[in-house]
């Protein structure tokens, strides 16, 4: 494990904690609204979700479109579901924060298990030569799907810092730590951490102990920015004026409500419309919605409030994706 270090040193730090860059317009929820919301996520786990028509293509076919684009040899997206893509760009496999196991917690038997089946299976996946990971959680790392992954002594795992140590605890030999700012080179393909509004925890004792980011991928042909969690802040202008414009914007549009809560860590449609705008994104790419529930919003209202949002802010249909899972489309 090496780390580049990085002059700037973004991500500032508190008694060993990692902070978020200052937003005036994030405000602490109360007690009391938390302790209700807690109340129904314990509810939801009995809900039966009702699975829209095409939300999720055949795994089967979903397989076969990854080898044939991949013989074909262009760039490309596929869809996991969550916050999960591969990312094809000049000949370099990238996979995002793959949760393809069933529960998006520690335990199988409670915490939030997803609705449907993952784009891919596991064993499924192509050759990956890089493993990207935005931050901790388990909607993001799943050690269920790293324990299958194969690979691990050949491709290199990127990692915000303070999770070096982890992968590298679960069989990865080559695993790059990357603070704010920092960039490396996929062949290529420039990778560069940047900042997300966001946290991370997994047990007790670990909040903010490692670092969560946004990603840009700079490529030949085509510039991705991936946002990993985040909320909507200030620092998505700077983005855009020091590394814009993008291509395409991987951004989330679900897991909102209630916004007391959730508009510190997580966008909005709306506000993963403003980010489009921020970072100067030719197209919107929606994630991070239709895979498992989290929060309280209905499962299936992000994508028309995010079509919305995007006409509103004057892109075309056609720049506004809402993929099904498991979906490919060219880049
Ligand atoms: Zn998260
Ligand atoms: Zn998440």
């Amino acid at each position: 494990m090496s780390n580049t270090g990085s002059k700037n040193s973004g991500a500032g730090k508190s008694k060993g904690r990692f902070q978020n860059l200052p937003n005036p317009d994030i405000k602490k929820p109360s007690r009391k609204t938390y302790v209700s919301f807690v109340m129904r996520m314990m509810k939801y786990s009995r809900e039966i979700v009702d699975i829209p028509e095409g939300h999720i293509i055949p795994q089967d076919k979903a397989a076969n479109d990854v080898k044939s684009r991949l013989e074909d040899g262009a760039d490309f997206i596929t869809w996991l579901g969550q916050a999960s893509f591969l990312i094809r760009m000049n000949g370099r496999t990238f996979l995002t924060d793959p949760y393809l196991s069933s529960h998006a917690s520690p335990s199988r038997i409670a915490g939030p298990k997803r609705f449907v089946e993952p784009g891919l299976r596991i064993e499924d996946l192509p050759k990956i030569d890089y493993l990207v990971l935005s931050h901790n959680h388990y909607d993001h790392l799943d050690s269920r799907t790293l324990k299958k992954l194969a690979g691990k002594t050949e491709m290199m795992a990127i990692v915000p810092l303070g999770l070096g140590r982890y992968m590298e605890k679960r069989g990865f030999h080559h695993v790059q730590e990357m603070d704010w700012w920092d960039s490396l080179q996929a062949g290529d393909v420039t990778l560069r951490a940047l900042p997300s509004q966001h946290w991370s925890k997994r047990t007790l004792f670990d909040r903010n102990k490692s670092l969560w980011a946004s990603f840009a991928f700079e490529g030949k042909n085509n510039k991705v920015f991936f946002t990993g969690d985040t909320g909507y802040g200030p620092l998505f202008k700077d983005i855009g004026e020091d590394f814009g414009p993008f291509d395409y914007t991987l951004v989330g549009i679900g897991a909102y409500e209630p916004r007391e809560i959730m508009k510190a860590h997580h966008t909005n449609p709306e506000e993963a419309v403003q980010i489009g705008l921020d970072v100067k994104s030719r197209i919107l790419v929606g994630m991070h919605w239709g895979t498992v529930r989290l929060t309280d919003e209905p499962l299936f209202e992000p994508p028309g409030r995010f079509l919305q949002a995007a006409k509103n802010a004057g892109y075309d249909a056609e720049n506004t994706w809402v993929m099904s899972i498991g979906e490919s489309r060219s880049l």
